[in-house]
Order: structure tokens, then C-alpha cells, then sequence
């Protein structure tokens, strides 16, 4: 008989945790595991799937603006924020449901409750102290705000799905992904929406054609953006929120959110206890088998600072259980994750983009086509689909695609299989599209610009 209470307790019961709980279950291990807030964690609770259904509520401004030029008369409509929010919250109330039962089907025991170790095996939880072979953190991450005077004025996508009413004038705070979807969730809702940012391109890190042509668009939309700024200070005034910028701009709103990036959940559990090694930025480090420098110790998701996208945290938690206790040997393969931004146009992207693989590759080609969709022919919107293919040259693999514009993520997702099994540009062009399709401009494109990486 084992002398610890469990073979795996697992703290966070987000996208990584609970699979990894689940699988290392399914395997025949004895799993506790704990969550101080909601099972389901940041995706389902306030994250991914929250978030995607307020993308889709804000798509309909423009749908029915769209269908007047399909013959439609679309009569006076109305937007109700509260019954957004109720029937939002219906559905995840409905996950965090299907969470709590996939749990108890699969035998784990639950703790509603904040964890806290004690020493390497113990933790500290629901006033209980249990013992585990082994322990896996997977608490995510929350919302960094640079601290500024007023800070406590403004919010975080934490407080953003509850706002008790909707706010007419948002200011965005932040350039990444995050910032981006909400500045067109906002925008498609209603709100005059300004998004300023520190840097001169929204989504640092992406395909600088994606970043600019994002910007664009988002512009065209109406959102406001006001790059190379900061904002300096928050003040509650008779006119809603005051936010000054730092060159001396005022910018008044009835809600200020922060996307300004997240820091991992490791303060106040304990981890002094334990010699787990953290890297300077504060997350966990771990090696490709998600095992910390404590040899029991495992670590998996956002915490680890990775990729800090739900896929791979849920990939991560199995692959760990798989190896763990399910004796099959399972690293990550971290190359080639596809992501996407569910901004208004939405980007999908995979691989290298052209700067970088200029760089990694040398010499390389740069497919790239830009479009009007077909379905704004008839809306008359002026809306562009961008889309680019990289090519490493001396080898003709494909290394990297970008779309921007409609179903952006729902293309790359499936391209995504060919990138990763490292298709060729010869290959791509021995594929036959379908008609009429976008998608199918990424298996016809034929005239390449070369670069190398001196220019
Ligand atoms: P989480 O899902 O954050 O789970 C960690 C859990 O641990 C939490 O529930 C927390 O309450 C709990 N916890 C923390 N500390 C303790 C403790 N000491 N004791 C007990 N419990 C604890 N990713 C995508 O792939 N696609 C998207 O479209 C997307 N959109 C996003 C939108 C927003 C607004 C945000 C914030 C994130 C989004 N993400 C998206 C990222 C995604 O949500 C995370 O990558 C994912 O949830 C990480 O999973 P995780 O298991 O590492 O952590």
C-alpha cells in the first residue's frame, strides 16, 4: 500500500490540469486535485470560450449592415448587454457542469478550495493536510497592470465578462492579443472604442504585413488606435474615467481595460517549501517532460510560461500523464503550434513569419496574396483577406502561413496538418482547391518575392 495519500494531486483544475488528472486516472492512479475558483479555469470560465461568444455576439452589427446588400431589408435592431451576459453565463455555468462531472465519472476527488504546500509531498488544503506521490501545478496565470495612479480604477479580461452594464466609451489598454479581440468585441457592440498601445503595431511578434494590415482594418472599423503612448494616470471624474496619456492627451471613458500581458499564478503556495526552481520572470521552469528540477514535481500550462494557449496546456497535462503513469514516453513537440486572434478581421497563423524566417532559414520566398472576400462584392464592404505563405528556399518547405480575414483560424487549422508534416510548396501546388473558397488561394499562389536574410 502506498504510503501517501495519492499517487498524483493536481492544484488548478483548468485546461491542463484536469486532463492531466483525468488521463493519469484513466490509467488506474489515485488523483485528488484542487481549484480555488471554478473548474474549467481560465479558458471556460473567463477566457477562450467566454471570449469567442462575445466575438460572435459583436459580428452582428456587421451582418446585418451585410445583408441589405443580399436584398434584405433589416428593420431597426437592439442590442441588450444584459441578456448577453445572461445567456453567456448560462453556458459556461453549463461547462463548469460538465467539468465537475467528468471529474466525478472518473473518480478523482475534488477540493473547492485554495492549495498550499507544506513540504515536497504535502499540501495544504481545505483545512486538510493529504500526502501525494507525486504533484502537478497547473494554476495558469492572471492579468499584469502596470502600476500607475489609478490603476484600481481600470479592469482586466477578469472583470470584463461581468460588467454590470454596458460601456459606451472603452479605452483598450495593451497591443496583444487579447487587447485586440476586446477593442472589436467592443467595437462591434457599440462602444466608441480607442485602443492605445506603447509600441507602433498591434500584435508584437506576428507577421509585420498581419500587424499592419490589422491595424488597418480595425481603424476602418472605427476603433481608434493610438500607438508609440502610454498612459500616465487614471482619474474618476464628473464625466466618466479620465485617462491621461503621456503626451498630455485626455481620453475620457466609462470603462478603462488592461490587456497588458498575464504572470503566472506561483505567489502564496507554498513553493518556498519544496526548492521548485523558478525562472527570473517568476514561472516554473520544466524540461520537455513538464518535470520540474524536484524530481516529483511536474509542472504543466501557462505557469510554465510555454505556449500560453489552452491546446497546448491540455496537451501537456496528457502528455505528462501518459508518461507518468500510463508508461509510454511523451515529450512535447513545441514547433509548429497554430494560434489564432479573434479580432475583426480574425488572424490565423502558423510557423515562421517572413522577418524570422529570414532569419532562421536565409534565403527564403514570400507568397503573399491580398483580396476582397467574396461575399463583400455584393455587402460593398471594403474589407481585405490577406494571406502570405513562407517557403524556405533550398528545401521548398512551407514554414510559416498568415491569414488575415474571414474563418482566418478555421483555415490555418487545417494547413496546419501540412506544415507540421513538413510539406513543400510542390506539394501545395499538386493540391487541388475548392471553388469558390479563400482557402483555396493558399494551394494557386504562384509568383514568389525572394529575400534573403541581408535584405
Ligand atoms: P488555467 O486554465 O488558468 O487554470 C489554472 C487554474 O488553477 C485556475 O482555475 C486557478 O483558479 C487555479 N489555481 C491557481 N492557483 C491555485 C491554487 N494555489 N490552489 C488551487 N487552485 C489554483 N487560449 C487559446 O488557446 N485560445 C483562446 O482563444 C484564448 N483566449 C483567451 C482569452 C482570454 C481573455 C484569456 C485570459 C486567455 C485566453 N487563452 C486562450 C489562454 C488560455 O485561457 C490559457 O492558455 C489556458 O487556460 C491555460 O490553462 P492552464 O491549465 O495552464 O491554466
Amino acid at each position: 500500500m502506498s504510503r501517501y495519500d495519492y499517487d498524483l494531486f493536481v492544484i488548478g483544475a483548468g485546461s491542463g490540469g484536469v486532463r492531466a488528472a483525468r488521463i493519469a486516472a484513466s490509467h488506474g492512479a489515485k488523483v485528488g486535485i484542487c481549484e480555488e475558483s471554478r473548474v474549467g479555469g481560465t479558458c471556460v470560465i473567463r477566457g477562450c470560450v467566454p471570449k469567442k461568444l462575445l466575438v460572435y455576439a459583436s459580428h452582428f452589427s456587421e451582418d446585418f449592415e451585410d445583408a441589405r446588400g443580399y436584398g434584405w431589408s433589416v428593420s431597426e435592431t437592439r442590442f441588450s448587454w444584459s441578456d448577453l451576459i445572461a445567456a453567456k453565463d448560462k453556458e459556461i455555468d453549463r461547462l463548469n457542469q460538465v467539468y465537475l462531472r467528468l471529474l466525478d465519472d472518473s473518480g478523482i476527488e475534488l477540493f473547492e478550495d485554495r492549495a498550499r504546500f507544506v513540504d515536497p509531498h504535502t499540501i495544504e488544503v481545505a483545512n486538510r493536510r493529504v500526502t501525494a506521490e507525486r504533484i502537478l501545478i497547473a494554476t495558469g496565470g492572471h492579468p499584469w497592470v502596470p502600476e500607475i495612479p489609478g490603476s484600481e480604477l481600470a479592469i482586466t479580461s477578469d472583470q470584463v465578462f461581468d460588467l454590470p452594464s454596458f460601456p459606451a466609451r472603452v479605452v483598450v489598454v495593451g497591443g496583444g492579443y487579447i487587447a485586440c479581440e476586446f477593442a472589436g468585441i467592443f467595437n462591434g457592440l457599440g462602444a466608441s472604442v480607442t485602443q492605445v498601445y506603447r509600441g507602433d503595431a498591434v500584435l508584437r511578434g506576428f507577421d509585420h504585413d498581419i500587424r499592419e494590415s490589422l491595424g488597418d482594418e480595425m481603424h476602418n472599423k472605427g476603433v481608434e488606435l493610438i500607438f508609440n503612448s502610454n498612459v500616465t494616470r487614471i482619474e474618476s471624474g464628473d464625466s466618466g474615467l479620465q485617462v491621461s496619456l503621456d503626451d498630455g492627451k485626455i481620453l475620457i471613458a466609462d470603462q478603462v481595460l488592461y490587456a497588458t500581458g498575464r504572470v503566472p499564478n506561483v505567489r502564496h503556495m507554498g513553493l518556498e517549501n519544496t526548492e521548485v526552481a523558478l525562472h527570473a520572470g517568476g514561472w516554473i521552469l520544466v524540461d520537455e517532460c513538464s518535470q520540474t528540477n524536484v524530481e516529483h514535481i511536474y509542472a504543466v500550462g501557462d505557469v510554465t510560461n510555454r505556449v500560453n494557449l489552452t491546446p497546448v496546456a491540455i496537451y501537456e497535462g496528457h502528455a505528462f500523464a501518459d508518461s507518468v503513469f500510463g508508461g509510454q514516453d511523451r515529450a512535447v513537440d513545441h514547433r509548429f503550434i497554430p494560434s489564432a486572434v479573434f479580432s475583426q478581421p480574425a488572424v490565423g497563423t502558423v510557423g515562421f513569419s517572413e522577418d524570422d524566417a529570414c532569419s532562421h532559414f536565409g534565403d527564403i520566398e514570400v507568397y503573399q496574396s491580398r483580396f476582397r472576400p467574396m461575399k463583400h462584392t455584393l455587402s460593398g464592404r471594403s474589407e481585405q483577406t490577406l494571406m502570405k505563405l513562407i517557403v524556405a528556399k533550398d528545401t521548398q518547405r512551407v514554414v510559416g502561413i498568415h491569414i488575415l480575414g474571414m474563418d482566418a483560424a478555421e483555415i490555418v487549422q487545417g494547413f496546419v496538418v501540412a506544415i507540421k508534416s513538413g510539406l513543400t510548396k510542390q506539394q501545395f501546388d499538386s493540391t487541388i482547391g475548392i471553388h469558390p473558397t479563400a482557402a483555396e488561394e493558399l494551394v494557386t499562389m504562384r509568383n514568389p518575392v525572394s529575400r534573403s536574410a541581408q535584405g
